[in-house]
């Protein structure tokens, strides 16, 4: 059979809805993902950018709506949200290691626990991760030991370790000092590059242009304008994203 088959997407999200008590949060979301895409979420505090992250995997109940995760509606009953969440990774504003636990054995708990490796293999691949992230050395250090950034990068070789094909991100770098976000920043490039699929909430607007195929602008719940970096950075279209950007950029 020749014929072509576009890609089914990895994320597909219609006309998401979530409140909390009588705040409708979220008023009604439609966006799919494509494998390998990358697509950066952007827009004012408050604009529903971390509820709609966490709709993705189920960490919030969602109100109204479907959310489909490699063909499966994590809204139905029927599906095993921990097998869903397992193909996931998610990594938060603040890291949240294990302190009472090395560098080494945060990233080895979730395989180890979930009994998808061995002690060794877990080990092994942890190993891997950490000098993937540039930090081999620091396997043995507490996480107090460590820099904003050094902890950050272990947090995204934690995610990484259940081999994930999905990584979201939400505001990744907000919570580091100014001197640490380009090696954070990096990392994330290089998962772009390797062709994860990605979904990132972020500040970083240059960060967003150089590294999204696809921005979102959230404005009060709703998905206010999209399109590729160039054309939405340089081009916006609605009002509401001209005032965004003309006080983030
Ligand atoms: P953003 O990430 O764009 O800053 P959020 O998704 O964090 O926005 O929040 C959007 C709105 O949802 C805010 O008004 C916030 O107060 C509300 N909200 C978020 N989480 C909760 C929660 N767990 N309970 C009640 N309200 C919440
Ligand atoms: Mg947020």
């Amino acid at each position: 059979m020749s014929t072509a088959t576009a890609a089914p997407a990895k994320i597909e999200v219609r006309d998401l809805k979530k409140s909390f008590g009588h705040n409708e949060v979220l008023k009604g979301i439609s966006a799919s993902v494509a494998e390998g895409e990358v697509v950066c979420v952007i827009g004012p505090s408050g604009s529903g950018k971390s509820t709609f992250l966490r709709c993705l995997n189920k960490l919030e109940d969602i109100t109204a709506g479907h959310v489909t995760v490699d063909g499966f509606d994590v809204t139905d009953p029927k599906v095993n949200i921990n097998e869903v969440r397992r193909h996931i990774g998610m990594v938060f504003q603040h890291f949240n290691l294990f302190p009472h636990m090395s560098v080494i054995e945060n990233i080895m708990l979730a395989p180890v626990e979930s009994k998808k490796a061995s002690q060794t293999e877990a080990r092994a691949t942890a190993y891997r991760l950490l000098e993937r992230v540039g930090l081999a050395e620091k396997a043995d250090a507490r996480p107090a030991s460590l820099s904003g950034g050094q902890k950050q990068r272990v947090a995204i070789a934690r995610a990484l370790a259940m081999s994930p094909d999905i990584m979201l991100f939400d505001e990744a770098t907000s919570a580091l000092d100014p001197e640490m976000v380009g090696e954070v920043l990096q990392v994330i490039k290089d998962l772009a590059a390797e062709g994860m699929t990605m979904v990132l909430v972020t500040h970083e607007m240059g960060f967003a242009r150089e590294v999204a195929d696809r921005v979102l602008f959230m404005a009060d719940g709703v998905i206010c304008e999209e399109g590729k970096p160039e054309d939405l950075f340089g081009n916006p279209q609605q009002q509401r994203t001209q005032e965004f950007l003309s006080k983030v950029l």
